[in-house]
């Protein structure tokens, strides 16, 4: 299995801090059955700056310890950049990583409880640049909620999605437990991945995830979400079904 999204790289984010969290959170992630992992520090998130070749060296590095410790994880690089208004700007300037250097992936993160009035035509320009945004966990996001046809339409618009494992197995709570599954049945979900800060209560709930979409929606929706780890990494078009729109709630006695 590959694992899209993680803060396994030490010290430079409120992931790993040390060569001995990564080498932890490694052996945990092998234990599910992970053999590739992309490294995705945050970036331009308020708090943490990770440009491009400094990830690039980390990596690197990391790579070298996981081999010297017979570790079997591939390393592969990565970026979990915040929106913001230049990202075009700073695409050309070498700033920002795309997923497994070089591919035309890119991980977008919204805040946690709104979207920016600019997103859609950021999107926009991303694409013109030839990108497709990867919007991180938007089950995690209030306003998606709240208003998921905001989601539907940027998928619609050539955006796709990561779901966070530890929403569909329940660890974020009911609402976004709920949300993820009706994320993946009206089309809006295009990758599962762990983004594990840690062993402890952000950890990879990868193979109990994935267990539970086959148990939920059979094999061939596991199938969908592995190969399309797999195709990002190749610099290929991913599998996309037609998006469809989340029906708001219906309460009871109303209808
Ligand atoms: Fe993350």
């Amino acid at each position: 299995m590959i694992d899209i999204h993680s803060h396994i790289l030490p010290g430079i984010d409120d992931g790993a801090q040390s060569y001995t969290d990564s080498i932890v959170l490694a052996e945990k992630a092998v234990s599910e059955g992970i053999h590739t992992i992309l490294a995705t520090p945050h970036h331009r998130n308020g708090k943490y700056e990770n440009v491009k070749e400094d990830i690039l060296q980390r990596v690197e590095e990391l790579n070298k310890i996981f081999q010297e410790q017979s570790i079997a994880l591939k390393v592969l690089p990565g970026q979990e950049t915040r929106i913001y208004g230049e990202m075009v700007e700073d695409y050309r300037k070498g700033e920002l990583l795309t997923l497994n250097q070089g591919s035309q992936y890119l991980f977008v993160e919204f805040p946690s409880s709104s979207i920016p009035g600019y997103a859609e035509r950021l999107f926009y320009d991303l694409q013109n640049e030839g990108l497709i945004p990867i919007i991180v966990h938007p089950e995690r996001n209030s306003e998606l909620m709240e208003r998921p046809d905001k989601l539907y339409n940027l998928v619609k618009n050539g955006a796709t999605t990561q779901l966070t494992a530890a929403s569909l197995t329940g660890y974020f709570g009911k609402n976004i437990q709920k949300f993820s599954q009706q994320m993946m049945e009206a089309n809006l979900a295009h990758f599962i991945a762990s983004d594990a800060h840690n062993i402890k209560n952000r950890t990879f709930k990868m193979a109990e995830a994935m267990e539970m979409i086959e148990k939920q929606y059979g094999i061939d929706m596991v199938d969908y979400f592995t190969e399309n780890a797999e195709l990002l990494i190749k610099g290929k078009n991913i599998y996309k079904e037609v998006p469809e729109r989340i029906k708001k709630k219906k309460f009871l006695g109303i209808f």
